[in-house]
């Protein structure tokens, strides 16, 4: 069942994806050729717990760390490591808050310095099809709406759409319904209605949309050993239309960098 939010709630939850947001712009600067994952990983779960939340993934389903962090061919559910970060790699930098009651949930994918143009491009269309899937979020439209668009945007450009993992109703818990695909058909699924709270996540890779499982148990790799690129936000339905209540405005502040044109719903 769907638990629809109240202004009130969506309020709260807003707290909660941006200090998910403040925190990837935390680390922004600090994502560069030579940082230790796991180091950043402990960075991160001081700065949730200093700003009064706590780290949402940290023990869910028994994920050890604070954040998700898969490089390169990586896609997603990486444990931080101890290896250094490189020139030219990417890595994905997922991150969960519970405050006030309610989960905040969003990734961003970083380039460790100069990266490859096949892999910088990737990474500019992975971000553009998770605005072209918000742009659906609104009412009239349906749940296949949003993977529909993000699946066009992303396979008319000879990318593969991970289908295994998806994106997902948020709130009291991490995971609610509905499941929210990066790929379908529009006009199929559940109705989109006033106070709907999900989080779309496209995991986008660079050849085959197949991927494999790493036998630690949790790491999600590409099956073909190319770059994947995965970005997310938190997203309600207010007055009929897509509101993001995180934002990488942190990151783009850290960086020096200005939001891309799509940005602008
Ligand atoms: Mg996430
Ligand atoms: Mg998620």
């Amino acid at each position: 069942m769907i638990k629809y939010k109240s202004a009130e709630q969506i309020e709260l939850m807003r707290e909660s994806a941006q200090l998910v947001s403040k925190t990837l712009g935390m680390l922004a600067p600090l994502v560069v050729p030579g940082a230790i994952p796991l180091e950043l990983d402990k960075k991160a779960e001081e700065f949730i717990r200093d700003h009064g939340g706590e780290p949402g993934f940290l023990g869910m389903y028994g994920f050890p760390n604070s954040l998700c962090m898969s490089p390169n061919a990586h896609v997603v559910h990486g444990i931080p490591g101890k290896s250094p970060l490189l020139e030219g790699d990417i890595i994905s930098v997922d991150c969960g808050v519970f405050m006030n009651g309610y989960y905040g949930d969003h990734a961003y994918t970083f380039p460790i310095g100069g990266v490859d143009a096949a892999t910088a491009q990737l990474l500019e269309d992975t971000k553009a099809s998770l605005y072209a899937g918000i742009r659906e979020v609104r009412l009239g439209n349906r749940i296949g709406d949003i993977g529909a668009a993000i699946q066009e945007y992303t396979e008319s450009r000879g990318y593969g759409v991970v289908r295994e993992l998806v994106g997902h109703g948020l709130g009291q818990k991490m995971h609610e319904e509905p499941q929210v695909p990066n790929y379908g058909k529009r006009g199929r699924g559940k109705k989109i209605q006033e106070g709907l709270v999900i989080a779309i996540e496209p995991m986008i890779n660079l050849g085959t949309q197949r991927i494999k499982q790493l036998d630690d148990g949790w790491t999600i790799l590409t099956a073909d050993g190319k770059n994947s690129a995965h970005f997310e936000h938190d997203v309600a339905v207010v007055n009929g239309a897509p509101e993001i209540l995180s934002t990488f405005q942190y990151i783009y502040d850290a960086l020096g960098m200005e939001p891309a044109e799509y940005e602008n719903l």
